[in-house]
């Protein structure tokens, strides 16, 4: 991918955030959530939205009210939700501005009953069941009572309870007994909520890595998230399931030079070329989202072939050894990106820093300019 002479780029790709919305959406055959939160997992929250909108999705799905604000005043009409609200939080902008909104507590509900009263409107609720993530979500000692008040407010008009939910703490590990048991503890839930009157309720559990590998997660909705922007969640080749990753991360060298065998390189001079050789610098650091844990470890690709980072990462920049191959102040290198080019892919980048996908992806920013390619959900 030319980046057309920027010093350092993510590109995304809105043509494949739209293409794996409609594989996943494909594989379900159901109303499909995306999910968008931490600006759609660092590709850009409007631009994600709209690709996946174009992509099939039924409706959005973001942590906090104030991310669900940022997609309406955008002029995004799709169904949202927002499900991690403190206390205090503006309900009742959400509820102007057409949010679902998530309960975890009876704190909760009041809270969202007098914003209904205040703006006059009935709101819309997804009660969340903790089944055993110990997260969001109210415990099955607390249920009983958060499903009756909330029954008791619809009755009263002032909510809608529109969700009963849950999320799963071992999604990708398919074959673990927590499932079964979330499983079973999330139907629980949804029958004393359905004995309680809360009939009308869209049921939903899965996320990427559920929306994958365990159908009997599916329920009346999915919620996926790193899997439309391309990313496995169960750490394998996500082509397997038709889709594609959404996100290059690329830099242009600004300066190489030749040095003998055995300098120091970068601060704390852990690393040492063994002979002579060229080194390249690279313009961004860990203050741009790159792990200051990369430095010996992650690969990059420049001059052809993909090359351990030479020491430590700095704040704005690292450096590469390249040793006898053609590298140029200009030329481009990969950090990341969807790994047909020869570059790694953020999953291995995941495994040389011993983190996740999800967590690179959505830290990568600072002074990277973004940029899109494709047009799903552009055309407005
Ligand atoms: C982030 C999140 C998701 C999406 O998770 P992925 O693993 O990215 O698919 C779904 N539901 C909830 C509650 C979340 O917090």
């Amino acid at each position: 991918m030319s980046n057309g002479g920027a010093r350092a780029e993510v590109v995304v790709d809105l043509d494949a955030i739209a293409a794996n919305t409609a594989a996943l959406r494909e594989r379900v055959g159901r109303p499909l959530m995306a999910v968008v939160k931490a600006d759609g997992y660092g590709h850009g929250m409007l631009p994600a939205a709209r690709a996946a909108l174009a992509g099939g999705a039924d409706a959005l799905g973001v942590a906090v009210i104030d991310e669900a604000l940022g997609l309406r005043e955008a002029g995004i009409t799709a169904p949202v939700l927002a499900w991690l609200n403190a206390p205090g939080e503006d309900f009742a902008a959400a509820l102007r501005a057409g949010v679902d909104v998530s309960v975890s507590a009876e704190w909760g509900l009041a809270e969202v009953v007098a914003a209904a009263r205040e703006t006059g409107s009935t709101a819309r609720v997804h009660l969340t069941a903790d089944t055993g993530l110990s997260r969001e979500g109210a415990t099955p000692g607390d249920w009983p009572a958060l499903v009756a008040a909330a029954a008791r407010a619809q009755t009263d008009g002032e909510v809608e309870v529109a969700g009963l939910w849950s999320h799963l703490a071992y999604a990708d590990a398919p074959a673990h007994p927590t499932i079964a048991a979330q499983i079973r503890a999330f139907e629980e839930a949804v029958a004393i909520a359905r004995a309680a009157g809360l009939t009308d309720a869209r049921r939903h559990l899965a996320n990427s890595a559920a929306t994958i590998a365990l159908p009997e997660t599916w329920f009346d909705m999915v919620r996926p998230g790193v899997a439309l922007y391309g990313l496995d969640p169960l750490g394998g080749d996500p082509a397997g399931y038709g889709l594609r990753p959404a996100m290059s991360v690329c830099a242009r060298v600004v300066l190489t030079k030749r040095v003998p065998a055995g300098v120091g390189v970068s601060y704390g001079h852990t690393y040492h070329p063994e002979r002579e050789t060229t080194l390249a610098l690279v313009p961004v650091g860990y203050g741009d989202g790159v792990p200051r844990a990369a430095g010996n470890r992650a690969p990059v690709l420049a001059a052809g072939a993909q090359r351990p980072i030479a020491g430590r990462v700095c704040m704005d920049q690292f450096v590469l050894d390249v040793g006898d191959d053609a590298i140029a102040p200009g030329d481009e290198v990969v950090l990341w990106g969807p790994g047909d080019g020869g570059e790694p892919t953020a999953q291995q980048w995941a495994d040389a820093v011993d983190t996740i996908h999800y967590e690179l992806v959505t830290r990568i920013g600072g002074r990277f300019r973004r940029r899109y390619v494709g047009s799903a959900g552009t055309a407005r």
